[in-house]
Order: structure tokens, then C-alpha cells, then sequence
């Protein structure tokens, strides 16, 4: 199929929120030349690959599996180094491994990773000092730095995103296929963890009985080979539609078009219009897709979203990631679970603890407090607990290094130390110490359940 047909499966003329004011207008030279460069370029994953995790999260959507999507806000081309990648990958990998132990199901393991370049913004400019530029949308679109040149949007940005997230899939890929992943390494990570005396003593008694499960399956002939690699996959907020349409394509085996820029993506709070171009976007696409659910959601707004975007009830298809704040999750969750789940409609429920949990410091920080978003996981686990519903999943902003970020935590980050390392692009990440806390936190839930 040529191109052009593939830009007639979308709409013409919606309204696409969030989108950069690209130089010469959004038909100009410039963001052309861009787009036809992307449609050149290869696939960055196989539909096939889709396929599978769509599987996987009807699986989860039926409460035999359970989601873990983490990774930065914001990726930045800066950060996509082995040391940052490695890091992140880690992270994610030994928060699973004790998730799923105790959780005694698969789980499904996904970053923000390899594609999360672009941010929606609140503002469209950003005023220091009385001088207003326009505001930082993402390495995808501008530079940081506040001067009027790296605030300027620059449509190649967006070949460089596609060239640092093939780079980053590569070392993922690698990384989670070729012996860095092994059950017993992540392991040995993880008693690391657990004997930190300054927070580990309350986690070392579940890591020790993560080892002799371990030990029990060697000793009873489990084979290692199926330790030493792991399913990963990709997923980033679908924002930037140019791109995403440019990486668009009709998959071979089906003569369907999947958005191969990553395997699942996502329609943030700020891009969800029923009758705009992200949900015509993700409506058109094979690809499984999330939703992000804020506070406002009602529960008929739920209901033509999945009207919208899976007519068919295809299962794995729709997940809907709710972020209600942890003050507001007991409140607002029960109606949207109860209509869905009433409708028969089949989609995965996964927790946001982060967005509806950002405040500022009196010093200017953007920042969460730790026992706010586990506050607001353990609101959804007993949400779905009195629904009878499965809580599906976590989605969590985390790096895998040591920075001050997030308040609190066994490491008791106070708002004075945020500025010790305070390195995010976008929104504060959980650290490493932090991302590990959670994960043995909510793995008790998961036990409790
Ligand atoms: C995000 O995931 O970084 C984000 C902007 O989320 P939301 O759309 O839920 O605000
Ligand atoms: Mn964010």
C-alpha cells in the first residue's frame, strides 16, 4: 500500500490538540521533508510483536497477568546512553521479578521507553524573568534549554527520535534476550536491595523467599535455560501525530495498519476528545492502546471511548489507565469500573499513581510524595477489591538512577534535597531505591489480594 493510501485511513480536518507550532506552518517544507523520511524507514517493531502483547493483555484483562509499564517522562536524546538504558531496563526487571513472584502470575513488562519523546504541555509558552519563549514540548519537538533557538520547534527532531529509540530498542532487545536478564541475576540485585540496612530490613524476608523458590525450581530440574530471557516491549504516549502516521503501515500478514513506532501506545488526558485526531488515530490502528483517565472521567465518557475504539470487544485491545490523585481515586474508580464491567466490555484497568500527584515546592520543584502514589495504588487495589474487579497493572514515571525527585521513600528525600539531583526533562521520576520500595509494597497487596 502507497503512503498516500495510508493517509486516507485517517479523518481529514479533526482537530489535533497539543501539537507544535512547527516553522512554515503544519504543512510547511520543513516538518515535509521529515515525514518523508520517516515513511522510508524501516519498521522499528514487527505487528506480530503487537499481536503477541495485545494477547498478553487480554490475558491480564482477565486477571491472569498483571502489568508493569514504567520509564521517564520524558526521554531526552542526552539520556539515551548504555549506562541510562542499563540502569532503567534493571529497574524494571527487578521490580518484576518480585511482583510476579508474589503476585504468583506472569508479568507483562513494558517502558516508557524507545519513543517517549514527546510532552502535551499545560501552557504553550513558559515565562523566566519576563521573557516568554515557547514552551519545552519534548526532545521530539524543542530543546530545554530556554533560549529562543532550542525553543524553537525543529521538524528533523523527529528523525532523531527515531534514530535514538531504534538505538535504545537495539540495547533493550539485547539486553533482555542476551543473559542480562536472568531470573538468578535479578535476583542477586534484588538481595543487594533487601539488605540495605537503611530500608531493606523490611523487604529481606520476601527476597529470601523469592531465593529458595528459586532454589526449588533449579533443584527440581527447572530448566535454566527459560530464566535467561524475558519478553520486553515498547510504549510511549502517541502524540506527535505526523510521526506516528509516518511510522504507520499495513502489516503484510493481515493488511492491517499497525503504528510500528512502538508496540503499545497510548492518548494522554490531554489529547482524549472523542471526536479528535488522537482517538481517530488510535481508533484506526491495530496496535493495543491505552487511555489515560483523569479525575473528570465520566462514566459515560468510558463508555464511548470504548465504543470508539473497540466496537468489536476485542480483548487485549483497550486499557484504561486511570490517574485520579490519591485524594480522589476511592471517590471517582467505583463508577468507571462498575459501567465498564456492567457493559461487558473487556479492557485491562491500570493505575497511574504519578499524575494526579504532582505539586510544586515553595523552591520551584515539581515533585510527588512517595506514600501519595502509594496511597493511590493501594485506593485502586481496594476499589477492585469491593468490585470483584482485577487491579491489572501499574504505570509508573521511574529512572533507574540514584536522583532526588520524588519526596520520601526508606531513603526520606525531604524537599530540601531535590536539588541535589534533580535531572528530570519533564515530570519527577521515582529513583531506583524508590521504584524498588514500590514494587515490594505493592507486591504485598498483590499476596494480600
Ligand atoms: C504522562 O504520562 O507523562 C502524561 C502527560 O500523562 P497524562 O496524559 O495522564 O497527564
Ligand atoms: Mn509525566
Amino acid at each position: 500500500m502507497t503512503s498516500s493510501r495510508i493517509d486516507s485511513i485517517f479523518t481529514p480536518g479533526l482537530v489535533a490538540a497539543q501539537q507544535p507550532q512547527w516553522p512554515g506552518g503544519a504543512d510547511g517544507e520543513q516538518i515535509r521533508k521529515a515525514v518523508d523520511t520517516l515513511k522510508k524507514l524501516p519498521p522499528l517493531v514487527f505487528a506480530g510483536e503487537c499481536d503477541n502483547l495485545k494477547a498478553r493483555i487480554a490475558e491480564a484483562a482477565e486477571g491472569r497477568a498483571f502489568w508493569l509499564q514504567g520509564g521517564d517522562c520524558a526521554e531526552t536524546f542526552a539520556a539515551a546512553t548504555a549506562d541510562s538504558i542499563r540502569n532503567r531496563i534493571k529497574t524494571i526487571l527487578q521490580m518484576a521479578a518480585v511482583l510476579q513472584y508474589f503476585a504468583s502470575m506472569p508479568v507483562i513488562k513494558v517502558g516508557r521507553m524507545a519513543g517517549q519523546f514527546a510532552k502535551p504541555r499545560s501552557n504553550n509558552d513558559e515565562t523566566r524573568d519576563g521573557v516568554t519563549l515557547p514552551a519545552y514540548r519534548g526532545d521530539a519537538v524543542n530543546d530545554l534549554a530556554f533560549t529562543l533557538e532550542s525553543r524553537t520547534p525543529d521538524p528533523q527532531r523527529l528523525v532523531q527520535v527515531y534514530n535514538t529509540s531504534a538505538a535504545t530498542l537495539n540495547l533493550v532487545r539485547a539486553f533482555t534476550t542476551g543473559g542480562f536478564a536472568d531470573l538468578r541475576q535479578v535476583h542477586e540485585w534484588n538481595k543487594g536491595f533487601a539488605s540495605d540496612p537503611r530500608f531493606g530490613a523490611r523487604y529481606e524476608q520476601l527476597a529470601n523467599e523469592i531465593g529458595r523458590a528459586l532454589e526449588f525450581m533449579v533443584s527440581a530440574g527447572v530448566d535454566p535455560e527459560a530464566f535467561k530471557t524475558v519478553d520486553f516491549y515498547s510504549s510511549h504516549e502517541a502524540l506527535i501525530l505526523e510521526y506516528e502516521k509516518a511510522l504507520t503501515r499495513i502489516d503484510s500478514r493481515t493488511g492491517l495498519p499497525y503504528d510500528v513506532s512502538g508496540h503499545f501506545v497510548w492518548v494522554g488526558e490531554r489529547t482524549r476528545q472523542l471526536d479528535g485526531a488522537h482517538m481517530d488515530f488510535a481508533a484506526k490502528i491495530e496496535n493495543p492502546i491505552g487511555i489515560k483517565l483523569g479525575p473528570k472521567t465520566t462514566p459515560e465518557d468510558a463508555l464511548a471511548m470504548i465504543a470508539k475504539l473497540n466496537p468489536e470487544n476485542e480483548p487485549g485491545r483497550l486499557t484504561f489507565i486511570t490517574r485520579m490523585g490519591a485524594g480522589l481515586i476511592r471517590e471517582k474508580l467505583p463508577a468507571l469500573v462498575d459501567a465498564v464491567t456492567k457493559s461487558g466490555a473487556k479492557v485491562l484497568w491500570v493505575c497511574d499513581p504519578m499524575h494526579g500527584n504532582t505539586y510544586e515546592t515553595s523552591t520551584g520543584y515539581k515533585t510527588r510524595k512517595f506514600d501519595d502514589v502509594m496511597d493511590e495504588v493501594r485506593g485502586f487495589f481496594e476499589v477492585h477489591k469491593k468490585l470483584g474487579t482485577h487491579p491489572g497493572g501499574i504505570h509508573i514515571e521511574l529512572t533507574g538512577d540514584d536522583v532526588t525527585e520524588c519526596v520520601g521513600g526508606g531513603e526520606q528525600i525531604s524537599e530540601a534535597d531535590l536539588a541535589g539531583r534533580y535531572e528530570t526533562a519533564c515530570d519527577p521520576r521515582l529513583n531506583h531505591t524508590q521504584s524498588l520500595e514500590l514494587a515490594f509494597l505493592v507486591a504485598e497487596m498483590l499476596r494480600d489480594r
